[in-house]
This record gives C-alpha cells, structure tokens and sequence, in this order.
C-alpha cells in the first residue's frame, strides 16, 4: 500500500511483536531493525512514513489515546485495565490469544468475606467479583502473581492462563473464567478522522491477513 501521511504504530516487544510483524508484512510493512536486539524505540520501517513506537504492552493504549501514536496493538487484558478512551478498536488480531482467570490453590474456596485477590488486572477482577455480589480486597501487583497464595499474601489470584503450566508448576489451578482475550487493533479517534484512507486501508489488509491466518 501507498502512504500519503505519516503514521506511527505503538507494539510491544515480545509475543506482541512477534505475532504482529507477519500480519504488518502483509499490508506491505517491514521494520529495518529488530526490537529484539537493537536498543531503538523508534524503529524505521521500509517505508519512509511509517515508524513503529516501541512501548511496554501496558502503555499502547496511552501512547494512542494521546494520539502520540496513531494505531497499536493491544491485548484486551490491557484494554479492559485502561477503558479505552480515546480509541476505536476495530479488529481482533485475533493473536497473543489466552484467558483471563481466577486461580488458586488446589480446592481453593471461591467464598470468603472479604476474598483477598492479588493481580495486576484491578479493574477486571474488580468487575467480576462485584457482578457476582462478592466482597473483595484487591492486591495490586506488577507480576509473578502465582507466588501470592503460596506465601499468604491472597487467598486467590486473577491472572492470564495460557496452557495452565504455570499456575500448575505452582500448586495452583484455574478455578473460574472470566474474560477469553487477544491482541485487538486499536486507533486514535483523531488519526482515524484525519488519517482516514491510510488508516482504513491498513485495516482491511490486517483484515484480511486475519481471516487468511484462520
Ligand atoms: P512483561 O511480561 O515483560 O512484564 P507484559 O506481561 O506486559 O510484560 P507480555 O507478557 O509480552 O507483556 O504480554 C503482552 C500481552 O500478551 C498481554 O497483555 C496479553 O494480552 C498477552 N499475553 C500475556 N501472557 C500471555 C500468555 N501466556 N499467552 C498468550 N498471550 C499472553
Ligand atoms: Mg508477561
């Protein structure tokens, strides 16, 4: 595709990245250097107006919202956190895919008053519990969730499962489902007005680079 505008797109390193690059390539966008090794947070790409922003997965939706990029990729773990203001989000990628869960140690009760549950998923496990009329006290924490009923710190957690591995290798298990997600497309209102041919062109061929993956 032809670009008439400049357009920068916001990703993370890592599964992002990686599942994203072959659904870019087919909408013609190639990177001139690899996240994975090179220090640039900005990256060229084999066309002169389109750069890639290189951020934390949690910071995509900032980074669009703020229209500091014009689309990204987000997994709706993170959008679900961030509430999407400011953005439209109108693909799955359907990549990245996994479930967010409620798990803990074998046998563990979902009743108790107040439940203690540690994630970093505040809002969502928030929701859910508050949909099922429960109490809860949430624990905010950046990561190895697992570790937190072990140790005492909660009684459940709520985290990403993909294959169960890791909450196994814990003694703990997945107990209730709450949310299937993947990595969704996400554009700024502004860009997707002012941006619009570019923007929707590139939608429909990572559109279409979707269906062919199917
Ligand atoms: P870090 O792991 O470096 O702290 P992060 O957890 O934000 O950062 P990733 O682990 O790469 O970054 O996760 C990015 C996104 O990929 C998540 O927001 C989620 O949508 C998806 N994801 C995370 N874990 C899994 C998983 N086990 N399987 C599939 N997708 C996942
Ligand atoms: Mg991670």
């Amino acid at each position: 595709m032809q670009f008439d505008t400049p357009l920068t797109i916001a990703l993370s390193k890592g599964r992002i990245y990686k599942q994203t690059m072959p659904l870019l390539k087919h909408a013609g966008i190639e990177p001139l250097d690899d996240p994975e090794t090179s220090r640039k947070l900005i990256l060229d790409t084999n066309h002169e107006q389109v750069k890639l922003v290189i951020i934390r997965a949690t910071d995509v939706p900032t980074y669009v919202q703020w229209g500091a990029a014009d689309v990204g990729v987000a997994g709706k773990d993170v959008l679900l956190e961030h509430g999407g203001e400011g953005l439209y989000e109108p693909l799955d990628l359907e990549i990245a895919r996994c479930r967010l869960m409620v798990a803990g140690r074998y046998g563990a009760s979902l009743e108790g008053d107040p439940l203690r549950i540690a994630t970093k998923y505040v809002h969502s496990a928030r929701d859910y519990f508050a949909a099922r009329g429960q109490q809860v006290d949430i624990i905010k924490l950046y990561g190895s969730m697992e570790l937190a009923p072990l140790v005492g710190l909660s009684d459940l957690i709520v985290d990403l499962v993909e294959s169960g591995n890791t909450l196994k290798a814990n003694g703990l298990e997945p107990l209730e489902h709450i949310a299937d997600i993947s990595s969704r497309l996400v554009i700024n209102k502004a860009a997707w007005k002012m941006k619009h041919n570019t923007i929707m062109q590139l939608t429909d061929l990572l559109k279409q680079a979707v269906e062919q993956n199917r």
